[in-house]
Protein backbone atom coordinates (compact mmCIF):
# COMPACT_ATOMS: atom_id res chain seq x y z
CA UNK A 1 0.00 0.00 0.00
CA UNK A 2 1.87 2.90 1.24
CA UNK A 3 5.42 0.81 1.52
CA UNK A 4 5.56 0.40 -2.88
CA UNK A 5 5.99 4.79 -2.66
CA UNK A 6 9.63 5.71 -3.69
CA UNK A 7 10.95 9.68 -2.58
CA UNK A 8 10.01 11.04 -5.59
CA UNK A 9 6.88 11.23 -7.60
CA UNK A 10 6.97 9.32 -10.76
CA UNK A 11 5.62 11.98 -13.19
CA UNK A 12 3.82 10.96 -16.61
CA UNK A 13 2.19 13.10 -19.51
CA UNK A 14 -1.07 13.97 -18.42
CA UNK A 15 -2.85 16.61 -19.18
CA UNK A 16 -2.51 18.82 -15.67
CA UNK A 17 1.36 19.21 -15.86
CA UNK A 18 2.66 22.68 -15.72
CA UNK A 19 3.96 21.66 -19.70
CA UNK A 20 0.62 20.13 -20.93
CA UNK A 21 -1.26 23.43 -19.08
CA UNK A 22 0.78 26.64 -19.59
CA UNK A 23 1.05 27.68 -22.83
CA UNK A 24 2.48 31.57 -22.77
CA UNK A 25 5.09 33.40 -21.19
CA UNK A 26 3.60 35.12 -18.36
CA UNK A 27 6.13 38.16 -19.26
CA UNK A 28 6.21 38.74 -22.87
CA UNK A 29 2.53 36.70 -23.54
CA UNK A 30 4.80 35.11 -26.47
CA UNK A 31 3.67 31.09 -27.29
CA UNK A 32 7.44 30.48 -27.58
CA UNK A 33 7.45 29.49 -24.59
CA UNK A 34 9.27 25.92 -24.14
CA UNK A 35 9.48 23.41 -21.18
CA UNK A 36 12.85 22.02 -20.54
CA UNK A 37 14.26 18.89 -19.10
CA UNK A 38 15.29 20.82 -15.88
CA UNK A 39 11.68 21.80 -14.64
CA UNK A 40 11.64 25.07 -16.34
CA UNK A 41 9.91 27.02 -19.03
CA UNK A 42 12.26 29.36 -21.36
CA UNK A 43 10.89 32.04 -23.67
CA UNK A 44 12.30 32.10 -26.81
CA UNK A 45 11.32 35.60 -27.50
CA UNK A 46 12.29 37.36 -24.28
CA UNK A 47 14.68 35.27 -22.39
CA UNK A 48 12.70 34.87 -19.42
CA UNK A 49 12.72 31.39 -17.54
CA UNK A 50 10.21 30.14 -15.12
CA UNK A 51 11.07 27.60 -12.93
CA UNK A 52 8.55 25.09 -11.31
CA UNK A 53 9.44 24.47 -7.99
CA UNK A 54 7.55 23.02 -4.67
CA UNK A 55 5.33 25.09 -3.04
CA UNK A 56 5.87 24.58 0.93
CA UNK A 57 2.76 23.18 2.97
CA UNK A 58 2.60 21.96 6.50
CA UNK A 59 1.19 19.20 8.26
CA UNK A 60 0.01 18.68 12.02
CA UNK A 61 0.60 15.46 13.96
CA UNK A 62 -1.98 15.88 17.07
CA UNK A 63 -2.52 13.01 19.55
CA UNK A 64 -5.36 13.29 22.18
CA UNK A 65 -4.70 11.28 25.72
CA UNK A 66 -6.33 7.74 24.22
CA UNK A 67 -3.37 8.03 21.85
CA UNK A 68 -5.74 8.75 19.12
CA UNK A 69 -4.63 10.48 16.06
CA UNK A 70 -6.82 14.14 14.95
CA UNK A 71 -7.82 14.06 11.11
CA UNK A 72 -9.64 16.44 9.53
CA UNK A 73 -12.21 15.68 6.67
CA UNK A 74 -11.76 18.41 3.75
CA UNK A 75 -14.79 20.82 2.29
CA UNK A 76 -13.27 22.03 -0.86
CA UNK A 77 -12.00 20.22 -3.68
CA UNK A 78 -9.36 18.38 -4.26
CA UNK A 79 -10.00 15.13 -2.17
CA UNK A 80 -13.23 16.77 -1.10
CA UNK A 81 -15.02 14.40 1.41
CA UNK A 82 -11.64 12.45 2.31
CA UNK A 83 -9.61 12.98 5.29
CA UNK A 84 -6.74 14.53 5.87
CA UNK A 85 -4.22 16.23 8.56
CA UNK A 86 -5.05 19.56 9.66
CA UNK A 87 -2.13 22.29 7.85
CA UNK A 88 -2.19 23.68 4.55
CA UNK A 89 0.14 26.15 2.35
CA UNK A 90 2.93 28.61 3.95
CA UNK A 91 1.62 32.24 2.90
CA UNK A 92 4.61 33.89 0.92
CA UNK A 93 7.25 35.55 3.32
CA UNK A 94 5.56 33.42 6.25
CA UNK A 95 7.60 30.68 8.59
CA UNK A 96 6.52 26.73 8.38
CA UNK A 97 5.89 27.08 12.32
CA UNK A 98 3.70 30.38 11.82
CA UNK A 99 1.66 28.55 9.04
CA UNK A 100 1.40 25.85 11.28
CA UNK A 101 -0.08 27.68 13.95
CA UNK A 102 -2.34 30.01 11.95
CA UNK A 103 -3.89 26.91 10.02
CA UNK A 104 -4.76 24.80 13.20
CA UNK A 105 -6.45 28.10 14.74
CA UNK A 106 -8.22 28.73 11.19
CA UNK A 107 -9.58 24.88 10.72
CA UNK A 108 -9.96 23.94 14.40
CA UNK A 109 -9.58 26.82 16.57
CA UNK A 110 -6.71 24.97 18.61
CA UNK A 111 -3.60 26.41 19.73
CA UNK A 112 -0.34 24.92 19.73
CA UNK A 113 1.74 25.01 23.19
CA UNK A 114 5.04 22.81 21.02
CA UNK A 115 5.84 21.17 18.13
CA UNK A 116 9.00 19.64 16.35
CA UNK A 117 9.24 18.96 13.07
CA UNK A 118 8.78 15.11 12.03
CA UNK A 119 9.35 14.74 8.31
CA UNK A 120 8.69 15.84 4.80
CA UNK A 121 7.04 14.38 1.87
CA UNK A 122 6.37 15.77 -1.58
CA UNK A 123 2.81 15.92 -3.23
CA UNK A 124 1.58 16.58 -6.46
CA UNK A 125 -1.69 18.35 -5.74
CA UNK A 126 -4.36 19.05 -9.06
CA UNK A 127 -5.93 22.29 -8.12
CA UNK A 128 -8.24 24.36 -11.19
CA UNK A 129 -6.54 21.54 -13.84
CA UNK A 130 -3.08 22.52 -13.16
CA UNK A 131 -0.75 19.87 -10.66
CA UNK A 132 0.30 21.86 -8.05
CA UNK A 133 3.64 20.50 -6.50
CA UNK A 134 4.17 20.60 -2.64
CA UNK A 135 6.46 20.02 -0.37
CA UNK A 136 4.82 18.94 3.16
CA UNK A 137 6.19 19.60 6.18
CA UNK A 138 4.95 17.20 9.06
CA UNK A 139 4.99 18.65 12.70
CA UNK A 140 4.39 16.68 15.95
CA UNK A 141 2.05 19.22 17.61
CA UNK A 142 1.44 19.10 22.17
CA UNK A 143 -1.70 21.17 22.22
CA UNK A 144 -3.10 23.51 25.40
CA UNK A 145 -6.74 22.11 24.92
CA UNK A 146 -8.73 20.23 23.29
CA UNK A 147 -11.72 21.95 25.08
CA UNK A 148 -12.15 24.60 21.97
CA UNK A 149 -12.18 22.73 19.04
CA UNK A 150 -14.31 23.06 16.28
CA UNK A 151 -14.18 22.27 12.32
CA UNK A 152 -13.93 25.84 9.99
CA UNK A 153 -12.64 27.59 7.28
CA UNK A 154 -12.02 24.54 4.43
CA UNK A 155 -12.67 21.55 6.57
CA UNK A 156 -16.06 20.07 7.28
CA UNK A 157 -15.35 17.96 10.36
CA UNK A 158 -12.70 16.32 12.34
CA UNK A 159 -12.32 13.10 13.97
CA UNK A 160 -9.63 10.95 16.09
CA UNK A 161 -8.46 7.61 14.92
CA UNK A 162 -6.36 5.06 16.88
CA UNK A 163 -2.75 4.44 14.54
CA UNK A 164 -3.64 0.76 14.27
CA UNK A 165 -6.71 1.80 13.04
CA UNK A 166 -6.80 4.00 10.25
CA UNK A 167 -8.47 4.00 6.35
CA UNK A 168 -5.62 5.02 4.49
CA UNK A 169 -7.96 4.54 1.49
CA UNK A 170 -9.77 7.11 2.57
CA UNK A 171 -7.03 9.97 2.83
CA UNK A 172 -6.96 12.12 0.15
CA UNK A 173 -3.32 12.76 -0.38
CA UNK A 174 -0.45 10.86 -1.26
CA UNK A 175 1.74 12.98 1.04
CA UNK A 176 -0.54 12.77 3.86
CA UNK A 177 -0.72 8.84 3.77
CA UNK A 178 3.07 8.28 4.10
CA UNK A 179 3.10 10.84 6.87
CA UNK A 180 0.46 9.47 8.54
CA UNK A 181 1.82 6.14 8.05
CA UNK A 182 5.00 6.64 9.29
CA UNK A 183 3.87 8.42 12.65
CA UNK A 184 1.36 5.53 13.15
CA UNK A 185 4.23 3.24 12.68
CA UNK A 186 6.00 5.39 15.07
CA UNK A 187 3.47 5.71 17.62
CA UNK A 188 2.81 1.57 17.84
CA UNK A 189 6.67 1.10 18.15
CA UNK A 190 6.25 3.07 21.28
CA UNK A 191 3.46 1.10 22.69
ZN1 LIG B 1 8.57 36.08 -22.95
Amino acid sequence: MVSSIGPRIKLDMKSTLPQNTIHYCPKCSSSEFSFKEDQSFLCNKCNFQLYINSAAAVAALIVNDKGEILFTKRAVEPHKGMLDLPGGFADIMETAENALSREIKEELNLDIKNHHYFMSSPNEYIFGGLSVFTLDLAYICQLKTFNDIHAKDDISSYEFIAPNLIPYNKIGGESIKRITYAFAKKLINEL
